[in-house]
Order: C-alpha cells, then structure tokens, then sequence
C-alpha cells in the first residue's frame, strides 16, 4: 500500500500558472517516455510515488504516449486507482489530442471530433471523471482555429476538463487561440512549449513574452534537452539511455552538442548543483516559465531534479557566460 509522505508540501515551491487561480510546482512530470510496455510496472509506480512524494503534484500525458499509443495513460489509471485514489484532489493531470491517434480522417490534429473523442478515450483510460488540463497538442493549419477552440470549451463546459491549454503553437497563433477562448468564456490557462539552454525559439519567436503579456502560464517541455543536459553524455553514449536507444534523441544530436554541455557542466558544479539541476534552474529563471516539465527512466533521477530548487538564483555573469556557450 502506497502512503504519501507527510514532507511532501514542505519545500517544493507553487507557481501561479499565468492570470489564474491554480498553481503548479516548479517542477513537474511527464509520463512521454518509460511509462510504455517498455518499463516494468513497478518502475512506473515508483517514480510516480517519488515524484509526489517530492512535492510534485502535477502529471501530464496526452492520448499517444507509449509506446503503443495510450498505454501510458493506462498505467498511469492502474496507478492511480492502486495508490492514488485518496489524494485525486491533490493532484494536476492533464491530457491532449492532436497527434496522430487512430487510423482515419478523424485520429489526429484538432477537429471538435476528434479532440471530443479522443478526450473521452483519454478519460476512460485513465479511469477518471475529468482531467485537469485538456491541451489542444498542435496547431491544426486545416482546421478553422474556432472550431479548436470551441471544442476546448466545451471539454470544460461538458466537465471532462477543469480548464484548457495549447502546445507549441507560435506567439501569432497563441494571441488568436486567447482571443478566440476569452471571448467564449473558457481562459487559455497554459502553454506548452519546447524550452532549454539550447533550444530558444520561444524567446526569438515573440512566445515568452507574448504568454507574459497575456497572462497565460507556462509549462516547458524537454527542460533537459531529453537528457542531454545532465552528466549522463559526458563520457559517451550510455546502455539503456534515450540515445542509446534512438528513441527520439539522435546520437548524431548528443555528439553535435557535448563539448558545450562539458562546459555546462563545469559551470554546474561551481555552483554546487548537477547539470540536470542547473538546466531546471534556468529555465525557471526569470519567472516567465511556470514550470518545468521533466521526464524520467529511474526515481533517483526525480530526485536530482528536484535539487534545482536549490539554488534557482543566476548572477548576470552565470546568464551571460550560459548564452555564450550555448550560441557555440
Ligand atoms: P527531459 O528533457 O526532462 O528529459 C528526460 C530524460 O532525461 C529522462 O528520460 C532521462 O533520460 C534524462 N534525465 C532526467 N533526469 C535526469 C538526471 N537527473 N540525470 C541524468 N539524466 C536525467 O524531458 P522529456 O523529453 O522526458 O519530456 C518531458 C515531458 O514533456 C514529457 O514526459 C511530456 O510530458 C512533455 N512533452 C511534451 C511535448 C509536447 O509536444 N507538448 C513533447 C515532448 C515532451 P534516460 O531516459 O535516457 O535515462
């Protein structure tokens, strides 16, 4: 029988998520990879019960996570009706539709029928009455922006989610997108996007401080370049690491990229953090990220991560020597 820890509200530090009323955690986690047929149950249970034990409340899937598609959000339903169930209401889950799902006209991208449809799979997956978050996943460049939109509106006027948000749409798309769910009633809470040390494109983009302007919050994906800034590539490609398996990180990325990560390092360990937890502490630097959106093979690695809260404090020099390096 799982028990949450009693320390678990005792240091992890709540974001407001944009103009809203709910927080988030600075750190979050995401169930994309581990968390298929390709991890053992128990290790899925595991980093679950480290993540909230360390305070980390909020969980995100979308309905393709696997591999195969949906399995994740079918662990993640065993998980939360073998150990979760008394603390649903401490708890943040969100899904999305928008990637391909199932076969047809109507598996992927953002039509009222499928993101309907998908969400109620989601749902039933998961064994739950209602998800936190419903995220539209991509821009649909077919698909009349109301119609997305409005679909999200009535996930939440329908009860299946408590608010919405988008992923990687651009700064253009996203003022449209908040336009369109402000004038429907439903806010746009969140944004999903992309953002570490070496991918920017929400700041050259406009999107950081669009997201700002428009009191929308924000959660960063891939915090640690899918590993990439940690120390797990300093010595080479690792058995059982992302690259190692080609999974969505290219070895051909990590080589590209490790003589600035060693840099990285060096810079990490003078502040008395690991790598992983520097790349954390960046991206929640300045307040304009809410959240960073981690993911994981192994709990000790939760753990780490964790650590950034640390020492989430940058002199102007530490910025301006991480830019440098991360521009070579
Ligand atoms: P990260 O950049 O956090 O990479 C996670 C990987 O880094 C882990 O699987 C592990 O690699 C490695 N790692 C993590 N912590 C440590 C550590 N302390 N020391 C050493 N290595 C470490 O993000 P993800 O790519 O996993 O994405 C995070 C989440 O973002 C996803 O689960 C998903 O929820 C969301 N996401 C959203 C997308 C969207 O389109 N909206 C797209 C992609 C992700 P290894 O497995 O090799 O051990």
């Amino acid at each position: 029988m799982y028990s949450a820890a009693d320390t678990r509200y005792d240091s992890m530090p709540y974001r407001r998520c944009g103009k809203s009323g709910l927080k988030l955690p600075a750190i979050s986690f995401g169930l994309w990879h581990n968390f298929g047929h390709d991890t053992p149950h128990a290790t899925k249970r595991e980093m679950c019960h480290t993540a909230f034990d360390l305070g980390i409340t909020h969980f995100d899937l979308a309905n393709n996570y696997g591999p195969p598609p949906g399995s994740a959000e079918v662990a993640f339903g065993e998980i939360l009706q073998s150990d979760f169930k008394p603390y649903r209401d401490e708890m943040i889950i969100s899904s999305k539709a928008g990637y391909d799902m199932w076969s047809g006209p109507y598996g992927e991208w953002g039509s009222r029928k499928y993101l309907i449809a998908s969400c109620d799979q989601s749902l039933k997956r998961m064994g739950l009455d209602y998800v936190d978050i419903f995220y539209s996943h991509r821009f649909d460049p077919e698909t009349p922006l109301e119609e997305t939109m409005m679909a999200l509106d009535h996930i939440v006027r329908s009860g299946r989610a408590l608010y919405v948000g988008i992923s990687s749409y651009n700064a253009q798309r996203t003022r449209e997108a908040h336009a369109i769910l402000k004038e429907l009633g439903t806010p746009c809470l969140i944004h999903q996007p992309s953002y570490n040390m070496l991918n920017r494109w929400v700041e050259t983009d406009g999107l950081k401080d669009t997201l700002k302007e428009l009191g929308i919050g924000s959660i960063a994906f891939v915090p640690l370049a899918q590993g990439l800034l940690t120390n797990k590539y300093l010595n080479g490609i690792p058995e059982g690491s992302r690259a190692s398996q080609d999974k969505s990180l290219h070895p051909s990325v990590v080589q590209k990229a490790i003589e600035s990560v060693k840099k990285l390092n060096d810079m990490a360990q003078a502040r008395g953090q690991t790598l992983a937890q520097m790349a954390i502490a960046w991206v929640l630097r300045d307040g304009g990220i809410t959240s960073a959106l981690i993911g994981a093979s192994k709990p000790s690695q939760i753990v780490d991560c964790v650590g950034a809260i640390n020492n989430l404090e940058f002199t102007p020099e530490e910025l301006a020597a991480i830019d440098a390096i991360s521009e070579e």
